[in-house]
């Protein structure tokens, strides 16, 4: 929003306009009206001359108005766009909606499939709840349907209903998609949106089966369910990949369905399909290595078997046959006659089962149908647009669809949710000032955008002292190091050397990291991969040692660094935070310690781990990685030159964070 810190008087509130007075839109004029205590101005318009149209017919006028399962199990019912909600949703999960209404006054009952409706089994109980809810901070204006809405030049907003025209710091669009347009929602919303900069992806069919090219080979293993594979979709001849899940499909007549395919189908549309391959990971559990040594045992124990009669032991008897023929070999080859090349080709099928497609079955074969504002012009995290600041899509709107039972009006409610919340907190809303607590637990106000800045050598315990002060003081924490270490894991997936520069750097434009706040931790995507802990081990570390010597793999996670910061406050660790990424940080640490100290914490950790080294050993492998990291030619690990070093070999972590807080303070002019 553009608005400034110096006191208003209640005439020049900041002033938010949100468009539609449905699920989405009045769960978010009552949250944001909450969350800001009344200090911004709310107006809802309303086209309609009653709020929550939809709302009041769906779940055949009982509305199932979420679904009581756990956030990780609410993505599996999201095939379009899940990714995008993970943020907002573990934000608000089905369990605070549940509470949210509950404290409206509405009691809840949990029927079969968990879905979630009104004990009195009457939408209107919910519509009259939000109403009530929307109504106490807001003014909500019904029969006022918007005719137009754009920017004015102050860099607000401007909408037109009833001939006059208003202005306002902030605009939230939730009015809905195309589905029941006699309700109202007849996509308005979209041309809003298409004439503020957004594009809108067309309406297509949604979780459907998928044709194979090769029909016939599908049709040999009819029938056949494959459970905890990954599926893997790409264009012909390699490329980024569109999707890539672990879960279960199967194969049918035509070519393939199943959850997975049906999730894959979603990240398919508007893509000519006939030129995507699936390739599907039999075996996701083993890496190629110990795939080839089972191979090698498998075939070397029965040397006078047929093939297929061995591969039994790693398939599916069904799918044994058209898999060597896949492999290019005769299912009836005697063991002892596979050479080492044929060998190759089978782990690579095991691997990478391939499976050209065709397209996807008809629209009506099609469960759910999607389209929208898509999520790549969004934050996840605030709905805000990432094409103009201040603005916000929120509900039905974007882009994103789930299967019945409750998701969508989730999502609705989600999405409305975090909004709010950003809203209610934006940089400059009077009401934004962070409260951080002094030593004798005293509030004080801070300027809300902060940046911090941590550095130093591995094994300093700068990500423990990050996510400490990250929880302190309600900012986002930023692993840098996980994103060198993407890259690396990326690169020794993809087979290349992670030293050779010229391949990795060639290797980038087909490597999509993404972040997002998980539970404790950031969580890591490598190209729709959640990597987890994948990225902890010393391979990794090794690559990712090189790969961040390479001024390409350097360029290529600048810019998502800093644009992290422009967004959020936060704080960062990594080797180059003070002097590259955030120069401009006002608290800036270096935090070192003994290779001594460092060695022996590694050594406690690896001991819980039941891995035995020796501290001596651990010490010379730190002093080594120190000196690569401090002598490399770009990014040296050095301290900035108003950088604070901090020697924490003596200190606890909460007395080390405790010093963070101390600079903090004065940093940003506390007394
Ligand atoms: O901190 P962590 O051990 O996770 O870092 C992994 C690798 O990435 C290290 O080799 C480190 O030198 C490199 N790195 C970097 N710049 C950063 C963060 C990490 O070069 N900002």
């Amino acid at each position: 929003m553009n608005m400034t810190s110096t006191q208003r008087t209640s005439e020049q509130r900041p002033s938010v306009a949100v468009i539609g007075a449905g699920a989405a839109g009045m769960l978010f004029a009552g949250a944001c009206a909450e969350l800001s205590r009344g200090r911004l101005r709310l107006t809802v318009y309303e086209k309609n001359r009653q709020p929550g149209r939809k709302l009041a017919i769906t779940g055949k006028g009982r509305c199932n108005l979420t679904n009581a399962c756990p956030p990780e199990e609410f993505f599996r019912h999201v095939p379009g766009n899940p990714r995008f909600l993970y943020s907002a949703v573990n934000a608000f999960p089905p369990s605070e909606t549940m509470a949210l209404f509950e404290r409206l006054g509405v009691p809840l009952e949990v029927q079969r499939g968990r879905r979630v409706f009104p004990k009195s089994e009457r939408a209107y109980d919910v519509v009259d709840a939000l109403r009530a809810y929307a109504e106490r901070g807001a003014e909500v204006r019904y029969s006022s349907p918007v005719s137009a809405v754009g920017r004015t030049e102050d860099g607000g907003f401007f909408v037109e209903s009833g001939g006059g025209r208003e202005r306002f710091d902030a605009l939230v669009l939730a009015c809905g998609g195309l589905s029941y347009p006699l309700t109202g929602s007849t996509g308005d919303g979209f041309r809003f949106a298409r004439a503020l900069g957004h594009t809108v992806t067309p309406l297509s069919p949604s979780l459907v089966p998928v044709e194979a090219r090769d029909r016939a080979l599908c049709a040999s293993m009819m029938g056949l369910t494959l459970k905890n594979v990954v599926l893997t979709v790409r264009p012909d001849g390699g490329g980024k990949p569109l999707f890539s899940e672990l879960g279960e499909m199967l194969f049918t007549h035509f070519g393939v369905s199943g959850p997975l395919v049906l999730s894959a189908s979603a990240a398919m549309r508007g893509r000519d399909v006939s030129s995507l391959t699936a390739e599907i990971d039999l075996k996701p559990a083993l890496d190629e290595k110990t795939l080839d040594a089972r191979l090698l045992s498998d075939l070397a124990a029965q040397q006078n078997r047929d093939l297929r009669n061995v591969l039994a032991g790693l398939l599916p008897a069904k799918m044994t046959e058209p898999f060597a023929r896949t492999a290019g070999l005769d299912p009836k080859k005697k063991a002892n006659a596979v050479t080492r090349g044929e060998r190759a080709r089978l782990l690579a099928c095991l691997k990478r089962f391939p499976l050209p497609l065709a397209r996807l079955r008809p629209i009506e074969e099609a469960t759910v149908t999607a389209g929208g504002v898509p999520v790549k012009e969004l934050d996840p995290r605030t709905m805000e647009s990432r094409l103009l600041p201040g603005l916000y899509i929120i509900g039905e709107m974007i882009d994103c669809d789930a299967c019945t039972g409750g998701y969508n009006l989730q999502i609705a409610f989600s999405t409305a949710q975090a909004a709010a919340r950003a809203v209610a907190a934006s940089p400059g809303a009077p009401d934004a000032a962070l409260l951080l607590k002094g030593k004798k637990g005293e509030k004080k106000t801070m300027k809300p955008h902060i940046l911090i800045a941590i550095d130093g050598p591995s094994g300093a315990g700068k990500s423990s002292l990050a996510k400490l002060v990250a929880k302190k003081l309600d900012l986002l924490y930023i692993d840098t190091g996980a994103l060198y270490r993407s890259v690396g894991y990326f690169m020794l997936r993809r087979g290349v050397d992670p030293s050779d520069a010229a391949a990795v750097t060639a290797l980038l434009p087909e490597l999509d990291i993404r972040l997002s706040a998980g539970k404790d931790a950031m969580r890591v995507t490598v190209c729709g991969e959640d990597v987890g802990d994948r990225i902890r081990t010393p391979e990794v570390s090794a690559a990712a040692s090189k790969v961040s010597a390479i001024p390409a793999v350097r360029a290529f996670l600048l810019e998502t660094q800093k644009e992290t910061a422009r967004k959020s406050s936060v704080i960062m660790d990594g080797r180059d935070i003070g002097t590259v990424i955030l120069p401009e940080a006002k608290t800036k640490i270096f935090l070192t310690a003994s290779p001594e100290a460092r060695a022996k914490r590694r050594w406690l950790q690896l001991k819980e781990q039941g891995v035995e080294t020796t501290v001596e050993e651990l010490i010379e492998q730190q002093k080594e990685r120190d000196r690569r990291d401090r002598e490399r030619e770009v990014a040296p690990a050095v301290p900035a030159p108003d950088a604070v070093v901090l020697d924490n070999s003596d200190l606890t972590l909460e007395e080390t964070a405790e010093e963070v807080l101390k600079l903090v303070r004065q940093n940003e002019s506390l007394a």
